[in-house]
């Protein structure tokens, strides 16, 4: 069989997809007996996509495994932060900072820059989909969007930035809980009717499979919704997957189908909804009965974050490109407001414009290439999204 265009992990930890003046950068420095500078690289972003005012960190632990073993240290903000780019002086804030020599890690900046931002972006979308939500389910559904070697990323970055499940089998798999899904409209119609499909489901899928039909293949919602009731013993919910073409008003369509459910004794049955949904057109339909939602394209085609790594050190000597902010600097957040600042030191004390007193985030994670913070499992990196959802009035 011929070979798929994707990276494997070899080609990544390698190099193979770095930008090749990294790779020429290096010979030139090696070359010019200038390879053992020791820098401090800093990556930082100007502004965040959509006007967002901010983001949620995400993709650390991949980096942390990309760079373990490489003789260079690190320190970063805690995965899933919620951060805003620049201070209130306008400063770009270092998310993360590497120390070495750059000779030692420049050729995986590309590599460490995408598993930074793209993952950023999704669990930001992610957050911002659960906050329009109102904190009602969302599961992620978008691996079909995107291409199959990012589907585990995608999944992980969608469930730490708020999603409550993921529909991939290795999405589940690193996020550590069972991929969901319901049923697809092949089914239905390979098997002929509503009732047929619904009826095999029930009897062929493991018990422990919570059974969400689908109801907008064939005929009008009310009627498949009563339909999936009495062919499935133990009916978790229905999904309106309702095309463009026949959703007249929605919401009116989500209150009607569950009148008819709770008129008809089935008050526990839930109303999860899908297809082409995003931030907005949860907004429209998030007050009506519906559980929950199933959200593709908004999350995984998230627009990804602009982070760049910028040299901000050369042998402890404070430098950088114009348009940037030179020195190694350390990471503080208002616990309050969240607003962000920076300071040439460690345990500083900015006050912020709110009245309370900046904390300093950014923790070290690698020194000399071993990793010395704990690895937090994406189920705890998801809580402390939530929590900061919370605090900032979000959610
Ligand atoms: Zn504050």
């Amino acid at each position: 069989m011929d070979k798929l265009f994707i990276a494997d992990e070899k080609d990544v930890r390698e190099g193979s997809t770095m930008d090749v003046y990294f790779d020429r950068t290096k010979k030139i420095l090696e070359a010019s007996g200038l390879s053992g500078i020791k820098v401090c690289a800093e990556i930082s972003g100007g502004s965040l996509p959509k006007n967002w005012k901010w983001g949620v960190f995400c993709g650390l632990e991949e980096v942390i495994r990309l760079t373990e073993g490489l003789p260079i240290s690190m320190s970063a903000i805690p995965e899933g932060t919620i951060f805003r780019p620049r201070t209130a002086d306008s400063v770009r804030v270092p998310l993360a900072n590497i120390f070495g020599a750059y000779t030692d890690f420049g050729i995986l900046e590309t590599a460490i820059l995408g598993m930074f931002c793209q993952p950023s972006g999704i669990a930001t979308a992610a957050a911002r989909t659960k906050i329009a939500a109102k904190n009602k389910t969302v599961l992620a559904f978008g691996n079909r969007r995107m291409h199959p070697a990012v589907a585990g990323v995608l999944d992980r970055s969608s469930y730490i930035g708020g999603c409550d499940s993921v529909s991939s089998i290795i999405g589940g798999r690193i996020i550590g809980r069972e991929p969901v899904g319901t049923v697809p409209h092949t089914l239905m119609l390979l098997m002929g009717s509503n009732d047929a499909a619904f009826r095999a489901f029930d009897e062929i899928i493991e018990e422990e499979v919570p059974r969400i039909m689908l109801i907008d293949t064939f005929s009008d919602e009310r009627t498949a919704a009563l339909e999936a009731c009495n062919s499935v013993r133990d009916l978790k919910g229905v999904r309106l997957d309702t095309p463009g073409s026949r959703r007249g008003n929605f919401k009116e369509l989500i209150n009607e189908v569950r009148w008819e459910l709770d008129m008809n004794g089935h008050k526990d049955v839930d109303i999860i909804v899908s297809g082409g949904l995003d931030e907005s057109s949860i907004a429209g339909i998030v007050d009506t009965s519906v559980s929950g939602f199933g959200v593709g394209t908004a999350i995984s085609n998230a627009p990804t974050l602009d982070l760049a790594m910028d040299v901000v050190e050369k042998d402890g000597q404070p430098i950088s490109k114009r348009g940037k902010f030179g020195g190694r600097k350390f990471t503080y957040r208002c616990p309050q407001c969240f607003d962000m600042g920076v300071s040439l030191k460690r345990d500083d004390r900015i006050p912020c414009g709110c009245g309370c007193e900046m904390e300093m985030i950014e923790t070290e994670v690698l020194r000399g290439g071993k990793r010395v913070c704990k690895e937090r499992t994406p189920s705890e990196i998801r809580e402390y999204v939530l929590k900061q959802l919370r605090t900032i009035g979000e959610l």
